[in-house]
């Protein structure tokens, strides 16, 4: 047997084994392997995935958000590297250490900040981005319980939202199709009409939307006076809803209707963080900071499994008392761990020290200009970017935005299509979108665009 049959039987006789134990993620596990490739990975360098089978797939969705700088980022692997050689890990209540402390430190100061407002001003960690969102409901809920306002149980939610898997944060969501056959589990939150430019009047711009979107919010504060504990919105960008994009004014205007009625205003950044909409945090476009800011995802660059809470000093000074009632006593075992603290401390400096942000700038005009032609698709709706995300709407009718019948299943065959060329595209339903690591370069960008052009082709051919 010649090198390249030896790697294909190893990744065919690594498929079986695979599928005789193992459940994946998201997946209807019936349609592996013959709807849906499974796709063994050695290893990873930069923007490529190498598969046991020997061949490269272009990771154009940055491993489900999660990786900033590419795969096998050195200067991360070795901060990991040197932390296990000191400490792995330490029970995080009554001990503490130094990436714990450090990281805190550098991520208050690298917070989004607002003009006349405290600034944020705590940090709890947990450790992946459904219980960040845990964490700030049950923080928002408790520290009005703690202020003596124990009316405020009620959460308000955007449609077309995405908060996590869990329990609670699952009830935020407003995916059917992940949240319907789990409904009688549920909170139920008050939904308020994402202010989502693709669903924009004809005629109506982004932010004469966000307006209209803003007035509709300040009627479900109107109608719920003293009922609410926190707004929960993913800022600029609803990712799992299919990289819907809104107006930074709706932001201005959530903010300040908070405070009008005081309630909470907590940002999921999990997935718009770090760098994703062209600045740092989302929440920077529209001059506003929240109560709670909720990270994970790239804060390890994509290592590791992390996430942290950060809070004001009013929220975290409603929990001081000679009671442990009114302390916040949520836990997770691997809560500040010293690794992901190390890695995440690495991917920050990497930030400064590689100008990342401006690099981007680049990149992201880059990927505007080789995304231009798709707009006059028949089958493309619309062509949006923020930043490093750039989405491609495909439809059955351009004039009526009309979808495709879900029979089609357009995504998947763009899906298939993509990594048969070795790029990895995993589309929401029918949105097709680019979240390339930041260290995507014009070769690797061409590619990507190439084989996004034919797999809409194939994806939308009779
Ligand atoms: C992925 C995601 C989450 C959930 O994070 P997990 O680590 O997958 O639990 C929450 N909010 C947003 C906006 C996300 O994209």
């Amino acid at each position: 047997m010649d090198d390249a049959a030896r790697r294909l039987a190893e990744a065919r006789a690594w498929r079986d084994r695979d599928l005789a134990v193992l459940w994946h993620p998201c997946t209807q596990m019936k349609e592996h392997p013959d709807t849906l490739p499974l796709v063994p990975i050695r290893r990873g360098r930069g923007a490529w995935l190498e598969g046991v089978d020997g061949r490269r797939y272009l990771d154009a969705v940055s491993s489900w958000w999660t990786n900033l700088f590419g795969h096998g980022e050195p200067r991360i692997a070795a901060a990991i590297a040197a932390q296990a050689g000191e400490l792995e890990h330490v029970i995080f209540a009554g001990f503490s250490h130094e990436p714990g402390l450090k990281l805190a430190e550098a991520l208050l100061a690298a917070a989004p900040r607002q003009p006349d407002r405290p600034p944020l001003a705590r940090v709890f960690y947990a450790d992946n981005g459904s219980a960040a969102i845990e964490v700030a409901l049950k923080m928002s809920f408790h520290a009005h319980r703690n202020a003596g306002d124990t009316r405020r149980s009620r959460f308000i939610a955007l449609t077309n939202g995405y908060h996590g898997e869990t329990i609670g944060a699952l009830s935020l969501a407003d995916i059917p199709l992940y949240r319907r056959v789990y409904a009688p589990l549920l909170l139920e939150p008050l939904f308020a009409p994402s202010p989502d430019a693709y669903e924009a009047e004809p005629g109506e711009s982004a932010e004469a939307c966000a307006h209209r979107r803003a007035d509709e919010l300040a009627a479900i504060f109107a109608a719920h006076p003293g009922e609410i504990s926190a707004l929960v919105v993913e800022p600029l960008v609803q990712c799992a809803g299919g990289m819907r994009m809104h107006h930074p004014a709706y932001l201005r205007r959530a903010r300040e209707l908070c405070d009008a009625h005081g309630v909470h205003l907590i940002a999921d950044e999990i997935a718009v963080g770090f760098g994703r909409t062209g600045t740092l945090f989302a929440c920077e476009q529209a001059g506003i900071a929240p109560d709670f800011l909720c990270l994970s995802k790239g804060l390890t660059g994509g290592f590791l499994p992390m996430s942290a809470v950060l809070t004001t000093a009013a929220v975290y000074e409603a929990f001081l008392d000679d009671s442990r009632e009114r302390a916040f006593l949520h836990s997770h075992s691997y809560t500040g761990n010293p690794l992901g603290c190390a890695a995440a401390l690495a991917s920050l400096g990497i930030f400064a020290e590689d100008d990342v942000l401006a690099g981007n700038a680049r990149r992201a005009a880059r990927m505007a200009e080789l995304a231009a032609p798709l707009r006059d698709h028949p089958n493309v709706a619309e062509v949006r970017q923020t930043g490093m995300i750039l989405a491609i709407e495909l439809v059955a009718d351009r004039p009526t935005r009309a979808p495709f019948a879900a029979s089609r299943r357009a995504g998947l065959r763009a899906y298939r299509h993509a990594i048969e060329r070795g790029v990895v595209l995993r589309p929401l339903g029918d949105i097709l979108y680019w979240m390339p690591p930041y260290c995507v370069g014009e070769e690797e960008l061409q590619h990507l665009a190439d084989v996004t052009t034919t797999a809409i082709a194939a994806a939308c051919a009779d």
